[in-house]
């Protein structure tokens, strides 16, 4: 499932290929992905010069002239494939929509899961839309400061983990992402939200952003590769310290070594279930 960085990595993608350009024609080759497109939506986009493209949680927008906003959003599956004009496109099995281009490009969304939303908005309602209306800052923005996060993870009892994963607290935090935060700020993803110290905050709120800005560079080095070779964005390999690493060696304590602590019983690192899904963490270096 793409997470914040994919998307991202998309967004960065589709605004050095398409910003500017004209969408002659957005062609939706079925009735809707998760949910059926908007009445008109093809129509609303017909000839309108793309201005901008950004990025909203996990969702693309794509700003026309018009001042009307495509909103996309890749679901489980989805893929934005880009095509150079002349490029001969026979469409393939999951190419539920394709944005024709007037210089005779084209972006192929090819979603097989059909998670996917592509939804229509004039630009001034889309905060208000229900697509983001109950989302909280940005990771990245100036508005997700610790001092915010502080203040909301006092106000919670639940553990830290599922609460950094809480789009209302802060958006785009995946489940892989909030692992992956918490170990590298050694703070136990059990532990309830409000016991943690200023300090540990602080860690916390660092280590988010580092995650996920360095998860976005890696996209950004594989971007040229993927429109080289096929076209494809988004989606690339990443490095995990504990991620889907159960029983494996920790990256930092190095368990199980039986130097320093007592080991758990599956040894280094382990998985847990919160919330319906698998949180990895070292019980040894993570407190
Ligand atoms: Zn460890």
């Amino acid at each position: 499932m793409p997470e914040l960085p994919e998307v991202e990595t998309v967004c960065r993608g589709l605004a050095k290929s398409v910003t500017g350009k004209t969408l002659a024609r957005l062609e939706l080759r079925r009735k809707g992905l998760r949910f059926p497109f908007p009445h008109g939506i093809a129509r609303k986009c017909a000839q309108q010069r793309i201005t901008a493209i950004r990025r909203r949680a996990k969702y693309i927008l794509i700003d026309l002239a018009n001042g009307q906003t495509l909103i996309a959003h890749l679901g489980m599956t989805g893929r934005m494939v880009i095509a150079a004009a002349g490029e001969a496109y026979t469409p393939e099995k999951h190419d539920h929509v394709v944005f024709h281009f007037s210089d005779g490009s084209r972006v192929v969304f090819n979603d097989a899961r059909r998670f996917g939303v592509l939804d229509i908005a004039p630009v001034h309602m889309l905060q208000a839309s229900a697509h983001f209306a109950h989302l909280g800052p940005e990771p990245l923005d100036d508005a997700f400061t610790p001092d915010y996060l502080a203040a909301k993870l006092a106000t919670r009892k639940t553990p830290v983990k599922i609460a950094i994963m809480d789009q209302e607290l802060v958006v785009g935090v995946g489940n892989i992402y909030a692992a992956e935060a918490l170990f590298a700020a050694r703070i136990d993803p059990t532990r309830p939200a409000h016991t943690l110290r200023k300090a540990e905050v602080k860690k916390l709120w660092a280590e988010i952003r580092a995650v996920l800005q360095k998860a976005i560079a890696a996209g950004g080095s594989s971007i040229r590769d993927y429109v080289q070779s096929d076209g494809e964005l988004g989606y690339f390999q990443h490095h995990w310290a504990v991620y889907d690493k159960e029983g494996q060696k920790c990256p930092r304590c190095n368990t199980p070594d039986g130097k320093t602590a007592p080991l758990p019983k599956s040894g280094g690192i382990m998985r847990i279930t919160q919330g319906g899904r698998s949180t990895f963490y070292c019980p040894r270096c993570q407190k």
